[in-house]
């Protein structure tokens, strides 16, 4: 066998793999694990979005080569939603475009705009797709620290002169994963000032932006005036419709960087199936607001019993207003893979340790609220009796 490219020996080592590895030999040894380490929702699929996946599998129309974009439905459906959520004019035709999961087109975006010589505007921590990415196409991460104080929001202004020069696009995640963050539109505001000051491409990762409590409402970006001239937002059905397995998602805005991206994916990849875009049609225009704002509810209150229990145990963590996880600093500092294993090894709970999202994650852990309420329950029972943080 050949050896694998350089490009792929730069990836650095999944810091998941070691935690992965003590979990299937604690299951192998009959301990009942109990996996908060992963951001996925066990709660179904609205039920509505199921029948019409069958509706509209039964329609050979379907079986076919999709379109590149996205079907027209799609498309205008999206546009619908983002004109009722956040008062966003956007045309279908030229400003929306289908992704197979965002995750895709946040990936791919990065191959359509940075190669050797680009920088590219990375926060850390982040979800490891933006700087990971990155390296793989050539191009140089610059690192956007998020710190507490700055209730994990982005210093642009520290960004050095001659790297917003060769800086490309800019990633920014709000609600954020992994430290459950929020932003409100002052924020944007800033954030596009700079990037039209600096012709940087604003990248807005919007996986959360449905999932938020206690009244709290997250903007779009593209409710800055003006952000479509120098922006584009990921909006992804995964997280508020439990369709992480379905792999449906849009792209937003400026119409320039959409073309870039449809170049790089019509040399990849043959779109996503019809009948899951029209699923994701019922999603949003027939299940739409009434079902998040349940999944929300379901959400706050188990933040709320964690926190509590978290506290009782001597964990210092405050009440997220924004995605499905809790970001908690380690006791006394303690080193997040050193705790999560110690964690694991006394409870048999998984926590996601901060580090694997980047060295500014390094002291805390990331809980997540996907799991059922009995298991979230019995997680939160053992580490208040049986750890001692
Ligand atoms: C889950 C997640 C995504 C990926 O969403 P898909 O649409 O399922 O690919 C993107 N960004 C962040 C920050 C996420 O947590």
């Amino acid at each position: 066998m050949p050896k694998v490219a350089s490009r792929l020996e730069q990836i650095p080592p999944y810091l998941f793999a070691e935690l992965d590895r003590q979990r299937q030999e604690a299951v192998a040894r009959g301990v009942d694990v109990i996996d908060l380490g992963i951001g996925d929702p066990v709660d179904p699929a609205p039920p509505r979005v199921v029948e019409r996946l069958a509706e509209a599998a039964r329609d050979p129309a379907a079986h076919r080569y999709p379109s590149y974009e996205g079907s027209p439905r799609f498309r205008r459906a999206v546009a619908g939603w983002y004109r009722r959520r956040f008062g966003v004019e956007l045309d279908p035709a030229r400003q929306v475009m289908a992704l197979i999961g965002s995750k895709e087109g946040l990936a791919h975006l990065i191959w359509a705009y940075a190669g050797p010589g680009d920088a590219v505007l990375v926060p850390d921590p982040a979800y490891p797709v933006y700087r990971v990415q990155t390296l793989l196409a050539g191009a140089e991460p610059w690192t956007l620290p998020l710190e507490r104080g700055r209730g994990f929001l982005p210093d642009l202004e520290a960004v050095p002169a001659e790297v917003a020069r060769r800086a490309k696009l800019l990633f920014l995640n709000y609600p954020n994963n992994p430290t459950a963050a929020v932003a409100g539109l002052d924020f944007w505001e800033e954030a596009v000032a700079w990037a039209r000051e600096h012709d940087v491409l604003l990248v807005s990762d919007a996986a959360y932006v449905e999932n938020t409590f206690d009244g709290f409402r997250a903007p779009s970006v593209l409710q800055v005036p003006g952000a479509t001239d120098c922006a584009v937002e990921f909006y992804s059905l995964s997280k508020p419709f439990n369709m992480t397995g379905w792999r449906i998602a849009a792209a937003v805005g400026n119409a320039e960087a959409l073309a870039a991206l449809g170049r790089v994916k019509t040399n990849l990849d043959s779109g996503q199936f019809t009948a899951v875009q029209e699923a994701a049609v019922a999603a949003l225009e027939e299940v739409g607001e009434p079902f998040v704002a349940r999944m929300n509810e379901i959400y706050r209150r188990r933040r709320d019993r964690a926190v509590a229990a978290l506290v009782r145990a001597g964990l210092a963590v405050e009440p997220s207003r924004g995605s499905f996880y809790l970001w908690v600093p380690t006791p006394g500092g303690e080193p997040a893979a050193a705790f999560a294993a110690r964690l694991f090894r006394e409870t048999g709970v998984l926590v996601a340790p901060g580090s694997a999202y980047g060295a500014k994650g390094e002291g805390f852990f990331r809980i997540s609220l996907t799991v059922p309420d009995d298991r979230l329950e019995e997680a939160m029972r053992r580490i208040e009796e049986g750890f001692r943080p």
